[in-house]
């Protein structure tokens, strides 16, 4: 008898994303039978909400998150914020994200990058004002949060420290700051998710920050369809995009598990027991409003 696959948690994927849409059925089928036992699916401006919404209404161990991501920012509607909050109000189960900052979108991305076409840049005070006030709506109604930062970790933390924050916690999703920042932002309640897109060898540094996150804080994330795994590291596949792009496969979550108990020198049945406590911690339990 082949054994129980671990139960695995993936903190952070896009399984709404229009192009994952043939394979989708397919995946639901296949993840829990990977040992994929729940996964956080993250909105990334009010177009998207919707989908989210009726994908987890339908899949029981998916959990919704609904936020305005720094590339969306720009093109946010005016009334943004109250779409949020009647969202959050109607799925008391939801999270807040994705949010958050991005830099590299502004200094460093191609004019004509296909990811951020007919997106309006925000520059970053107007995205640290947009991230800060889904915080503070994140702390009033006791949910999670989930954070992307690239690139901005100083004004993400200056951000942080004058915000009200959740008091159950929140992510930095696919955290890629530096390992001395790890314990400033774990004081404020962070956790630290990691992707297998950080086994590729020239990312050293990153994966020299997850050995600076205590144990209690750690996670496991996809952001699958993005960020995929270094060729020699992928294990499961899916077709390209109808634009062409390289799609991840949400059940290399095992490769990114696999990959963090290795850097970690743990086992990989002790680091999933840690983070399903940690995903349970983080995103199941009710947190009071405050
Ligand atoms: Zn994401």
């Amino acid at each position: 008898m082949s054994p129980q696959p671990l139960r695995l948690y993936d903190a952070h994927c896009h399984l709404q994303f229009d192009t994952l849409a043939p394979h989708l059925e397919a995946l639901l089928e296949q993840l829990p039978a990977l040992g994929v036992a729940g996964a956080v699916v993250n909105g990334s401006c009010p177009g998207d909400w919707e989908d989210v919404s009726k994908l987890c209404l339908r899949t029981p161990w998916l959990l919704p998150s609904y936020g305005i991501h720094p590339w969306d920012c720009g093109n946010r509607p005016a009334d943004w914020h109250e779409l949020l909050e009647a969202r959050l109000l109607a799925e008391p189960r939801a999270a807040v994200g994705e949010i958050g900052l991005d830099r590299w979108m502004l200094d460093r991305a191609a004019p004509d990058d296909p990811r951020l076409a007919g997106m309006k840049r925000a520059p970053l005070p107007e995205q640290a004002e947009v991230c800060g006030a889904q915080l503070a709506l994140a702390a009033r109604l006791g949910r999670p949060a989930s954070v992307h930062c690239l690139e901005a970790f100083g004004p993400l933390l200056e951000l942080l420290q004058k915000t009200r924050l959740p008091s159950r916690g929140f992510l930095l999703h696919a955290y890629s700051g530096p390992a001395e920042m790890v314990p400033a932002f774990a004081e404020l309640g962070a956790y630290f998710s990691f992707n297998g897109a950080f086994l590729e060898t020239r990312k050293r540094k990153v994966r020299e920050a997850f050995l600076a996150v205590p144990a209690e804080r750690l996670l496991v994330e996809t952001d699958a369809p993005a960020m995929m795994l270094p060729g020699d590291r992928v294990e499961f596949t899916l077709p390209p995009s109808p634009a062409g792009e390289h799609q991840n496969h949400p059940g290399n979550l095992r490769v990114a598990y696999a990959g963090l108990a290795e850097l970690r020198r743990t086992s990989r049945e002790e680091l999933s027991t840690t983070c399903a406590h940690n995903y349970a911690r983080l995103f199941l339990a009710r947190g009071p409003a405050q």
